[in-house]
This record gives C-alpha cells, structure tokens and sequence, in this order.
C-alpha cells in the first residue's frame, strides 16, 4: 500500500473563539429543516395473532394505525407469514411524522412454524437491497428510506421463560434489526410473576448471546439524562397493556385502560405497567438513535457483506487522498499479487496431475511384474510336472533283452 493511500486525516487543534461567529445556532437550522422536511419511521410488529399487536401499535401512536378487524376473519388459519404496511401521517405540534407499521400476520400460527422466520428476514434484507439499489444510482437526490428502524418482538406473557419460537426469531434477526422484546397483556401477570418472568426473559436473551435495543447513556453528562436512560434500561423487556378504550374514573377523570369486575388499570399509570416506558424510548428520546443504529450499523453490516459477496474488496484505510501515480502503482501491484498467486496455483495443479500420473504408471508397471512373475510360476509348475510323467513313463517301459535258453524252452515247450 502506497504512503498517500495510508495517511490518516490530519490531527485537529483546538482553538478558541475571540468573538461572536454564529454556529452555536447550526442545531436550530437542523431544527428548522427536519420540522419542515418532516419524519419518517418504520416499525415492525411481530407476534401471533391474537398477542394484541394492533392494540399495541394504535395506543402507541394514539391513533387508529391499525384498521378495525373484520369479525369473520378473527381466529382465521393462514397458509404462511404475509407482511402487509400501513403509512399514517401523523402530526403532533406541527411536527409532522410518517409513521409505517409493518405487520407480519401469520406469524406462529402455524402447525410448523420452523421457518416462520424467513419472510421477514427477507423483507427485512430486501428493504436494504433496495436502499443500496438507490445509493448506487447516480442521482442520489431522492432516497427513500424504507428501511426497518425498530423491531417490536411481542412475548406471550407466560410466565415461564422464552418459548423455542422466540429464541430461533431473535437469534436470526438481531443483526439485522433494532430488536425491542415487549411482554404483552402484562395484565394478566401478578407482580411478582412478572418480576420472575422478565429475569428469565433476561437469561435467556444473555445465554444465547441475543443483541437486544438498548438505550445508551455513556455518552451523555446531564445526570437526568443518564438516570433516565438507566431506568429504562432497567424496565426492559417492557411488559405493557394495550388499549384503545377511554374509561371514566369514579374521580371523573378519563383515563386509556381496560376495565375489570375489580378495577381499571390504566395504559398510561407507571406503578401498572411500562407502556409509558416503551414509548417515550420508542418517540422521544431513541427514536433518532433506533434510525442512526440502523443506517450506521446494522445497514453497513449488510451493505458491506453484500459487497463483498459481490467481489468488491474491503477498503479499511480511513483517508485517502486522490493521487492517480498511487492509484495505478496500487493496482498494479494488486494485479501482480492477483497473477503470481494465478501461476503458483497452477503450477501446484500441474505438480499434482504430474504425480498422479506418475503414481498410476508406477502402479500399472508394478500390475504387470507381478503378472508376469505369476505366469512364469505356473509355467514353471507345468514344466515339472512333465518331466515328472516322463520319468514315470520311462521307468514303467523295460528295456528288450535276448531271451534264455530256460525261457525259450518254456516258451516253446522244447524237452
Ligand atoms: P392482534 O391479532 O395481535 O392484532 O391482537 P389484537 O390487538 O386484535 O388483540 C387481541 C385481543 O386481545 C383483543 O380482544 C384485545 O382487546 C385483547 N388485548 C389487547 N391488548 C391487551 C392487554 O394488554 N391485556 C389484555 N388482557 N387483553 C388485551
């Protein structure tokens, strides 16, 4: 690597001002330009049916995000996961925000729900994909960013511990996605059940290494900040209630909650659950960081791997400056890297095949030795054995010798 290419960004002295210049002002131009630009938020809700999405999200955002559901279609089998959106523009003090909520029904309805995590994954990556697509065109003045900024895992509230569904979910979507694990209906938990229930949440998510959607703290210095940062990091994963009704207290009061033979337990009462909690780290204090998170981390870890799948080869050097001599020294030198590396793997494949074939003709030689000796054997064998049947045929033929005059006399019967 060339020495320009190596340079790191010159060190920055600090200096101080002698007089009024006017930056203090720069975060109310910011200020200005986002109220004006407006905002945007993707957020997707994952749960089986019936876990109390819809509820959730509309007493979130206080407005009707979910549309009323349709009688006949409640408690429906679907066939697998669909992912559906819905957009609200919402306003609140002339700060406009353009909501998208991302529903994923069919979610664990299934008799087998072993890959009921796949289509999300999928849209998830391919909402990246498409933002890459937009960053490579060449006019690059109209991005739309529909990337997944947060993730809001809804857990049955059991009591128990993390069911097998919920570990394989988070498990393949924590690297993608700002995970938000919420406890639902935490009405139907006592205290200390609930108390039980989130510290188990807890094991399982740390034993199998699950990155959850934290608050950070660390960087800021206002105490109150960190105090409330801290506390909320201590409520997670938030168990809540949902509801879209308003129920008039005996003190006169109208208050969002559910109503019970017993009582009211009120959505937004922190002593009932950590609705409040959820939602003011969700809107008003993370939600810049939930979307910064997703673009500087999560999406760069996509885009880079993407990349790099595609062939393009990782820069990590942190400034370059332009200089066409380094640049073609470099390519030049990557190119020799490239062919020398091409030749010494041939020549490695060439050594191979050399010496399998010399292996074979080797072993081909051996076949044929051993061939030939084992027929030299049996001929051998053959050869013996005649000679021994000649001898035997000799030794049983006598020799023709003149007869006696006894045996003649017998012979011929002579007195
Ligand atoms: P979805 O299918 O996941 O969208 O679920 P819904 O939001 O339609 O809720 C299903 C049922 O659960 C409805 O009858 C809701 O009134 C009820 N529900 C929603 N939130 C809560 C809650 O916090 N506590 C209790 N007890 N019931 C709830």
């Amino acid at each position: 690597m060339t020495e320009a290419a190596t340079r790191q960004a010159p060190k920055v002295a600090k200096k101080k001002l002698q007089g009024y210049v006017g930056f203090a002002n720069y975060p109310n131009q910011v200020h200005r330009r986002s109220v004006k630009k407006g905002f945007n938020f993707t957020l997707m809700v994952v749960g089986e049916a019936g876990i109390g999405k819809s509820t959730l999200i509309n007493t979130l955002f206080n407005t009707r995000v979910f549309p009323d559901k349709d009688e006949s279609t409640i408690g429906e089998t679907r066939r697998g996961v669909e992912i559906s959106s819905m957009s609200a523009e919402i306003q609140e003090n002339g700060v406009r925000l353009r909501l998208t909520v991302v529903d994923t029904p069919g979610f664990g309805d299934s008799i087998n729900n072993d890959d009921c995590w796949q289509p999300i994954l999928e849209n998830i990556e391919s909402r990246f994909d498409a933002y890459l697509t937009q960053e490579n065109r060449v006019n690059r003045s109209k991005i739309s960013d529909n990337r997944i900024h947060a993730l809001i895992y809804l857990i049955k509230p059991t009591g128990h511990a993390l069911r097998a569904i919920d570990i394989e979910f988070m498990k393949r979507m924590h690297t993608k996605v700002n995970l938000i694990p919420v406890i639902t209906k935490s009405d139907t938990l006592t205290q200390d059940e609930l108390v039980g229930f989130k510290s188990r949440i807890i094991a399982d998510i740390n034993y199998h290494g699950i990155q959850i959607f934290k608050p950070q703290w660390e960087s800021f210095e206002d105490p109150e900040v960190i105090n409330e940062n801290k506390d909320m990091l201590s409520k997670i994963p938030f168990a809540v209630i949902g509801s879209d009704k308003i129920i008039e207290k005996p003190d006169g009061n109208r208050v969002r909650g559910r109503l019970y033979p017993w009582g009211i337990i009120e959505v937004e009462n922190e002593k009932h659950n950590d609705f409040i909690k959820l939602r003011k780290m969700l809107v008003c204090t993370h939600m810049e960081e939930l979307k910064d998170v997703t673009d500087s981390i999560l999406y760069e870890n996509h885009r880079s791997q993407k990349l790099v799948t595609m062939g393009h080869e990782q820069d990590n050097t942190v400034f370059r400056e332009y200089n066409p001599t380094a640049q073609m020294e470099e390519e030049r030198s990557v190119h020799e890297a490239r062919m020398s590396k091409m030749e010494s793997e041939m020549t490695a494949v060439f050594q191979q095949k050399v010496q399998e074939k010399e292996s074979k003709l080797k072993q081909s030689e051996e076949e044929l030795y051993a061939r030939h000796k084992e027929m030299k054997q049996v001929l051998e064998k053959q050869r013996q054995e005649l000679e021994e049947k000649k001898k035997r045929l000799d030794s049983q033929t006598r020799p023709i010798t003149p007869l006696d005059k006894k045996q003649k006399k017998g012979l011929f019967n002579l007195s």
